[in-house]
């Protein structure tokens, strides 16, 4: 059986050099990496793929940690980080042609740029995409400055992996009980297909690639609620003449919702074909077991579980 991660991080280790040496990297320093220190971040690529044979995964689409999208920096500042990021990366990809794809990492407060670097990742240095936070400086994709960069994506056919970097939504009501994440996590995701959706987005690209994080977090659950306020607003309907349920299936979603009832729902809702593998290695909210886990789940068919673990993303990103 063959698996494909699409949700798979790397701290770059030009930052860790920086930190060991007791520097600074582009103004960050240890304190700069916000989330939960784990010791596989410092792994080697070697240790990095004896983990992956050890869980069964054959390819990991290797993401720079979201704690460096470092939007709300001076954009030539995040540029600069952003290259190094998509340089290593890139560099995972050369030494390790069939265990690493790469995504990019990108200046989204300055769309010129990002579009730069988008089409350097992709077309220079063949990473297969970007991952992208679900917000840029608070501002939500409706807003027309993302357009440029949607049409550039689409044009470029890049998949762009949605991932929310702290503070997500939620931190502004409570930053107890790691809500933040747990529940912050699929509230943007939901406010994400939201705006994209009613936002028009999605009809002006209608080849636009994009992947969600964490099964789409709410989005499922929570589409016919938007449903219904498209249906009874005629503000909700100004951009689409359909309702957000019709684009579930523009997009993809990985499988991470640490529940079998929910993934289910969540083929059940947007087709078994829009379902792709997502670890969330190597953070702690990862899936421990993630191959052992989707060839166990009683409710799924092997032709589903051989779809999430490799096929979709085979085809989507034509891995051979
Ligand atoms: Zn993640």
């Amino acid at each position: 059986m063959r698996a494909i991660d699409i949700h798979a991080h790397h701290e770059p280790k030009n930052f860790q050099r920086a930190v060991a040496a007791g520097e600074t990297w582009h103004g960050l320093t240890a304190d700069s990496d916000e989330a939960d220190i784990d010791p596989m971040e410092e792994w080697t690529p070697e240790q990095r793929i004896a983990d992956m044979d050890s869980l069964g995964v054959d390819v990991q689409v290797v993401s720079t940690s979201s704690a460096f999208y470092m939007y709300d920096r001076e954009p030539a500042v995040t540029l600069a980080i952003a290259g190094e990021c998509n340089d290593e990366v890139h560099q995972l990809t050369l030494d390790y042609p069939d265990r690493f794809k790469g995504f990019a990492t990108l200046p989204m407060q300055d769309i010129p740029a990002a579009i730069a670097e988008l089409d350097r990742a992709v077309n220079q240095l063949g990473l297969v995409g970007a991952m992208i936070d679900d917000k840029v400086n608070n501002v939500t994709y409706d807003h027309p400055r993302f357009l440029p960069f949607w049409q550039a994506a689409e044009q470029m056919g890049a998949l762009l992996f949605v991932h929310q970097n702290d503070p997500t939504v939620v931190d502004a009501r409570t930053e107890s009980w790691h809500l933040s994440n747990t529940v912050g996590n699929l509230t943007d995701r939901a406010l994400t297909f939201g705006s994209l959706v009613f936002g028009g987005v999605m009809d002006k690209c209608p080849d636009l690639k994009i992947c969600l994080a964490h099964g789409g977090g709410y989005t499922c659950f929570g589409i016919g609620r938007m449903d219904r306020g498209w249906q009874v607003r005629s503000d909700v309907r100004a951009n689409i003449s359909q309702p957000p349920s019709a684009y579930l299936r523009r997009f993809y979603y990985d499988c991470l919702t640490h529940s079998e009832p929910a993934l289910r729902m969540l083929i059940d809702t947007v087709g078994v074909d829009r379902v792709v593998l997502g670890t969330d290695w190597p953070a702690n909210m990862r899936i421990d077991w993630p191959v052992s886990w989707v060839l166990g789940l009683p409710s799924l068919t092997q032709d589903e579980k051989e779809a999430i673990l490799w096929k979709n993303l085979e085809k989507l990103l034509g891995i051979q």
